[in-house]
């Protein structure tokens, strides 16, 4: 689907339009292809409200991967979930921000359109193949259902384009594997159809959350490779959702690292890895095996993420932070620009890229 469609609510066979009602979303191709502006999402828990996300923005084009970076309860996955509008309302709440898709702001669609939005715009990889996959349907049916229920087509000619996708995805005889239920697939071969599902529609953007950490080595690499070469092949954008520096390293073009829901570091990957504006990024990294620093020891972050429902005040990261002094306890870095596309959330970052 080019950016310049016009999605309608019930104009394509088979996709109902419950209600009668007949709503057009204006895509416009001279926009952004996603825009995330200061999405802001809460969490209503009994020890108070967590600020899930806070005031995070970023964008992607066509043809581009970023990597979104944090340890787990960061909000990476929450501000994936709200892009995608799949958050558990509640005890999650969208409390601000716009997520523009080629224009149209997502977050303002009912949920018929956004329905619609996530099955033929926009493709998940979920981390855990064998929760997201219905175990008592055959993924050739779970693949065909997409193309029976969004392009109206009909059983035969949806089984067709089941095996078309599997083998787009590397499954081997795939005529014969799309009769066969998810656990008959080993977790690597179910993560390819996890794939195959999100880019069944030809989405103009996939969001891959933690698409490898259940997988060995090895097949993350296929994995991986599998997703880069689809898109650059299809020239999609690519959000890759991670807690893991390397899995990145590769694919990404941009990296946003995110601490306590907030973004702390936005630059392009050679920046990121060569020389890291914010702590907690130089931390991530020296955490990480490289060939360059053989023979040194690897170095652990100290301490824990935050509460948050009790974020500490000035610099989040501060209890945890080599950095860190007075200043850093009262006020909140702001994202001061490092360079031309280069955002740190840090007062001493200029002394960091010195570290
Ligand atoms: Fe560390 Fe202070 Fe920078 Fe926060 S603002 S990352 S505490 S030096």
């Amino acid at each position: 689907m080019s950016g310049s469609d016009i999605l309608q609510s019930g104009d394509r066979a088979g996709d109902p339009s419950p209600g009668g009602t007949i709503t057009s979303l204006h895509f416009d191709p001279t926009a952004p292809l996603l825009d995330v502006q200061e999405l802001r999402v809460d969490f209503h828990t009994h020890e108070g409200v967590a600020h899930a996300v806070n005031g995070v923005s970023f964008s992607l084009e066509a043809g581009r991967t970023l990597g979104i970076l944090g340890e787990s309860g960061c909000g990476k996955s929450v501000t994936a979930q709200a892009i995608m509008g799949i958050l558990d309302t509640p005890p999650a709440k969208v409390v601000g921000g716009k997520v523009l898709l080629s224009g149209v702001d997502l977050l303002t669609l009912n949920e018929d359109d956004r329905r619609r939005v996530r099955a033929n715009r926009i493709g998940m990889v979920f981390q855990d193949a064998l929760s997201a996959l219905n175990p008592v349907f055959t993924v050739g049916w779970q693949l065909g259902e997409q193309f029976r229920q969004h392009r109206g087509l009909k059983r035969a000619e949806a089984r067709v384009e089941a095996i078309r996708l599997l083998d787009m995805v590397g499954i081997p005889a795939a005529a014969e594997r799309v009769d066969d239920f998810p656990h008959q697939f080993s977790g690597g071969m179910r993560q390819r159809v996890m794939i195959a599902m999100a880019l069944a529609l030809d989405p103009d953007v996939v969001i891959a959350d933690e698409p490898t950490t259940a997988l060995d080595v090895t097949v993350q690499a296929q994995i991986m490779k599998l997703l880069a070469d689809l898109q650059a092949e299809r020239n999609m954008g690519l959000i890759l959702i991670t807690h893991d520096i390397g899995v990145v390293a590769d694919v990404a073009d941009d990296i946003c690292v995110m601490y306590a829901g907030r973004e702390v570091e936005k630059a392009d990957v050679y920046s990121i890895y060569e020389s890291p504006a914010h702590p907690y990024t130089k931390a991530l990294l020296e955490s990480i095996p490289r060939i360059d620093m053989k023979g040194k020891q690897l170095a652990s972050i100290q301490g824990l993420p935050p509460n948050l429902t009790r974020i500490p005040p000035g610099c989040a990261f501060h209890p945890r932070c080599g950095f860190a002094r007075g200043r850093c306890r009262e006020e909140t870095p702001p994202l001061y620009t490092v360079a031309p596309g280069r955002l740190s959330a840090c007062h001493f970052f200029e002394e960091v890229l010195d570290a």
